[in-house]
């Protein structure tokens, strides 16, 4: 292990796509980074099918020849077989620079951009684990470090941290004890790795497939040529019922059998791995960034993965973690203002993802199963969601939304639009004054959110030429002159 210095400007906890991302954008705008990453790399993840808005991250952090070169595979649209009806997201039809995304295997693609960070001037430590952070009041200033092989130990001290450790979460757990669970999304989630397995005919390449069970649903990836990702989620009560009569590979095999397409599709396949387990409830912490610190990716919080959102929300909560902080060093915006602006921005998306997942679920509700009608968000699930704050400044990184929009034909899909605006309703009416033109406009256009009018408190991110927060100052006059800049610096 190279030495690690006994000082930092920026402690990045952990090396998944949140630290891989705010780490190489900060190293890229000239400031000093640590990255400390518990595992050597590569490491297995589970989360292998991306959305759309990871390629323009991954553009903006120079790392487009070393992803192409990875060869993933391309993934043009979803299939879905939910609620007795069938219908596809097409991406290639998509209004926008991006038509296409990649099922990977995260050891290859965390990897990827592990290395791409190091190539970028991140100062990156692997086989080391933070076991205590130290704290000037309210402040994180310096972190305890191991590295699990030698022994060797020290600590480093820091102007700001990133903690982008995942479901570890050593801040939110472990210090300000803010992470709450959405009583809503209580799974499990069951998978394994099969071989020779057939893909669903859609017209377009590498279709993610979602299909609904009695049990949960059922995701169907081709993650290379000839593997393919297959999983159930369950509702834990109902998973720990089936443990009593079943083995956990039954519950796994019922379910699939239970799908004609699923069953269809793995007539030729051959399992090729163990079962693999996992509890993927959902949670947010009740503060994503406080003084000198922001929590990144699945630190701050998780979201159910029907609508495989998790590397999404980590990448882009990591580049907006990364242009406060670009801000904030550079002394244009307080830090004061640039977390509150985050923590407001990250949550407010935490919130829109819930409720999307939230409908897609509740279209299935009238299953009698455990399962169907556990997944129903409650108020006190959303409770602390700023909807006043749902101003679309991130909006065009929604691919998922843009998707929906884009297959607005389907039936199906205008059943869950209009259940998306009777909750949305509902939320408005203990909410006052949101602003949801996100949903309700049409014309939104993949342009990086650069919009005064999207403003947050005053600010919006912009990611080029240079990243960092804009400031739309107090005037009406500083707003036109922002709104007609076409940088928008
Ligand atoms: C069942 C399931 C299915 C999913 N499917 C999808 C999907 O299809 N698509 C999708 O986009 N997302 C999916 N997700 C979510 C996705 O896996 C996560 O959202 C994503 O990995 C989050 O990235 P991250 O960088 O925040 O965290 P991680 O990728 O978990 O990285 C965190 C890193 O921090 C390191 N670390 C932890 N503690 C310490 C410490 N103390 N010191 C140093 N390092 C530390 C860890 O070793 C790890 O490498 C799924 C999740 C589950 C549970």
């Amino acid at each position: 292990m190279s030495a690690i210095a006994s000082s930092t400007r920026v402690l990045v906890i952990g090396g998944g796509p949140a630290g891989a991302t705010a780490s190489t954008l900060l190293a890229r705008n000239g400031f000093d980074v640590t990255l400390i990453e518990k595992e050597i790399f590569p490491r297995y993840h589970i989360g292998e099918t991306l959305l759309v808005s990871v390629q323009p991250i991954i553009n903006l952090l120079g790392a487009r020849e070393k992803a192409d070169a990875m060869q993933f595979q391309k993934k043009a649209g979803v299939l879905w077989q939910w609620g007795g009806e069938e219908w596809t997201f097409d991406w290639t039809k998509l209004n926008c620079d991006f038509t296409s995304s990649f099922h990977v295997k995260r050891e290859r693609f965390d990897e990827m951009l592990l290395r791409h960070a190091q190539s970028q001037g991140v100062k990156v430590h692997e086989g080391v684990s933070i076991s205590e952070i130290h704290f000037k009041g309210d402040r994180p200033v310096s972190a305890d470090w191991h590295e699990e092989g030698s022994g060797e130990a020290g600590r480093i001290e820091f102007d700001y941290l990133i903690d982008t450790s995942g479901r570890a979460g050593i801040m939110a757990n472990k210090y300000l004890k803010s992470r709450r669970f959405l009583k809503a999304f209580q799974n499990v989630a069951v998978w394994a790795y099969w071989k020779g397995g057939k893909r669903p005919e859609t017209g377009f390449e590498g279709p993610l497939t979602l299909v609904s069970v009695p049990d949960g649903w059922i995701w169907y990836i081709p993650i290379e040529e000839d593997v393919h990702s297959v999983g159930l989620v369950c509702h834990s009560e109902a998973f720990k019922e089936s443990k009593t009569k079943e083995s956990v590979e039954e519950l796994y095999q019922r379910n699939l059998a239970a799908s004609p397409l699923i069953a269809d599709l793995l007539k030729p396949a051959d399992k090729v791995s163990a079962m693999y387990v996992e509890r993927d409830y959902s949670y947010s912490s009740d503060r994503l960034a406080g003084p000198g610190y922001f929590l990144s990716g699945d630190a701050g919080c998780f979201i159910d993965p029907l609508l495989s959102s998790g590397v999404h929300l980590a990448m882009h909560s990591g580049t907006m973690a990364a242009a406060c902080l670009a801000s904030v060093m550079r002394g244009e915006v307080s830090e004061e203002r640039a977390t509150r602006f985050y923590h407001k921005c990250y949550r407010a998306h935490f919130v829109r993802w819930a409720v999307m997942v939230s409908t897609f679920y509740d279209v299935n509700n009238k299953k009698e199963t455990a399962f169907w009608r556990a997944q129903t968000l409650s108020k006190e699930d959303l409770q602390g969601a700023e909807w006043t704050d749902l101003k679309p400044a991130f909006s065009t990184l929604m691919s998922g939304l843009i998707d929906m929009r884009d297959a607005q034909d389907s039936d199906l899909l205008s059943q869950t639009k209009s259940r998306l605006d009777t909750v949305l309703q509902q939320i408005r009416d203990n909410h006052p004054a949101p602003n949801d033109r996100f949903y309700r406009n049409g014309e939104e256009k993949f342009d990086w959110g650069r919009r005064p009018e999207n403003a947050i408190d005053g600010l919006y991110c912009t990611y080029e030429p240079k990243l960092g927060l804009v400031d739309t100052g107090p005037t009406e006059r500083a707003f036109a002159a922002v709104e007609s800049s076409p940088a928008a610096e």
